[in-house]
C-alpha cells in the first residue's frame, strides 16, 4: 500500500482479497503496510484489487503460468507422435514442403527426407498467407494427400489448422496438429484443437513474449491435453535484413522455465535458405529438442516459401552436419 494509505483503505483491500476466498495478512512496516495474499491455488488476477485507492504496487510471487512450468512439473515432458518422441535424447527432425502442392511433389520430398534421416513429415494444406493474393494451399485434398504419403513412407505427419471449421478433418487426417504463429493468440481455436486430444505443435506468435507463448500453451494443458511441443520460429524486431530473428535466448530460457519440449524452425526465422543450416546448428546447440525444416524438390518452382526452402542437396548437408 502507499505510505499515505489510510486504515480504511487497507481494510477495504483486505476485505476485497477475502471476498475472493483468499487469505490476507497485514504486514505493517515502518513506512507502509504490505498485504500478503495467501491460499491461492493458481495465479491471482490482480484486476480485482489494483484499482482500490491506496494500492501502490502488486508483486506476484506465483507465475502466471502453472501447468507448463518446471516449478510445477520438474521432469521433461516427452511428447509422442507415433514412434517419434520429442523431449528425449535425440532431436526430432521434421521436414517437408511449406505447402502440399500435389501427391507427386509430397511423395518425392517425403521419400527423400526420410532417406536422409528425417523423422516426421510437414506440409501445409491450409496456408495462413500474409497476402490474400498468395497461394492459399489446396485444402482438404492436401490433407488427404498428406495422410496417404505419410502412411506410404512410414513417417507421422504434422499440418497446420487455421479454422475451427476444419477440426473434424484434422482429427481424421493428421498425426499432430500445428497452430501457426498467426494463430497463437486465437484461444478459441487452440482450446478446440486441444480437445481433439492429438499432440500439438504450438508455434510462437511472431510478436509474442515468452510469457504470452507459455500462457498459450497453458490454455492447452488446462484443457487436459499435455502433449504440447513448443516451436521458436523467429520474432519480429527492428532488423529487416532477414525475415525474423531466431530467439535463442527464449529457446534456452524456456528449457529452464518449462518442462515442455521446444523445437526450432530455422526456415521461417531465416527467410532464406542459406541461413537455415547455421541457425539449425545454433538451435540444437542451445538445447532444442528438434527442428522443423522446409524442404522442396525444386525450390525455385515452390508455390510458397521457395526462397527459404532447402533442396535435397542442402538438406543432406544439413543432416550430415547436425
Ligand atoms: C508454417 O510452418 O508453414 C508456417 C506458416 O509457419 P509460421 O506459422 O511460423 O509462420
Ligand atoms: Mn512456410
Amino acid at each position: 500500500m502507499k505510505n499515505t494509505a489510510t486504515k480504511k483503505q487497507i481494510d477495504d483491500v483486505v476485505k476485497a482479497v477475502e471476498r475472493s476466498s483468499l487469505r490476507a495478512e497485514r504486514l505493517p512496516g515502518k513506512q507502509r503496510t504490505a498485504i500478503g495474499v495467501m491460499g491461492n491455488k493458481e495465479f491471482v488476477d490482480q484486476d480485482r484489487i489494483m484499482n482500490y485507492p491506496g494500492v501502490k504496487e502488486i508483486i506476484h510471487v506465483t507465475k502466471k503460468y502453472k501447468l507448463v512450468s518446471r516449478e510445477y512439473h520438474q521432469e521433461n515432458t516427452l511428447v509422442k507422435v507415433g514412434k517419434v518422441c520429442f523431449g528425449g535424447n535425440a532431436p526430432v527432425i521434421i521436414a517437408g514442403p511449406c505447402a502440399i502442392e500435389s501427391e507427386k511433389q509430397l511423395l518425392a520430398i517425403a521419400k527423400k527426407v526420410k532417406e536422409l534421416g528425417a523423422n516426421m513429415l510437414r506440409g501445409g494444406a491450409y496456408k495462413p498467407r500474409t497476402s490474400p493474393y498468395s497461394f492459399q494451399g489446396i485444402g482438404l485434398n492436401g490433407l488427404k494427400i498428406m495422410r496417404a504419403v505419410s502412411d506410404k513412407v512410414g513417417m507421422p505427419c504434422v499440418s497446420e489448422i487455421t479454422s475451427i471449421a476444419d477440426l473434424d478433418l484434422f482429427k481424421k487426417y493428421v498425426d499432430m496438429v500445428q497452430i501457426g504463429s498467426r494463430n497463437m493468440h486465437n484461444f478459441d481455436l487452440i482450446q478446440r484443437v486441444a480437445d481433439l486430444g492429438k499432440p500439438i505443435l504450438l508455434k510462437r506468435g511472431m510478436s509474442a513474449t515468452m510469457e504470452e507463448f507459455l500462457l498459450a500453451a497453458e490454455y492447452i494443458l488446462k484443457r487436459g491435453n499435455p502433449n504440447v511441443v513448443l516451436c521458436e520460429r523467429g520474432i519480429r524486431t527492428y532488423e529487416t535484413s532477414s525475415r525474423n530473428i531466431l530467439d535463442l535466448n527464449t529457446l534456452a530460457l524456456i528449457q529452464i522455465e518449462s518442462h515442455l519440449p521446444i523445437i526450432a524452425d530455422p526456415s521461417h526465422a531465416a527467410g532464406r535458405y542459406d541461413l537455415v543450416e547455421p541457425l539449425a546448428k545454433a538451435a540444437l546447440t542451445a538445447g532444442a529438442s528438434g527442428l522443423i525444416i522446409e524442404v522442396h524438390n525444386d525450390p525455385k518452382e515452390a508455390l510458397s516459401d521457395g526462397e527459404q526452402s532447402l533442396n535435397f542437396t542442402s538438406f543432406k548437408s544439413l543432416m550430415q552436419k547436425i
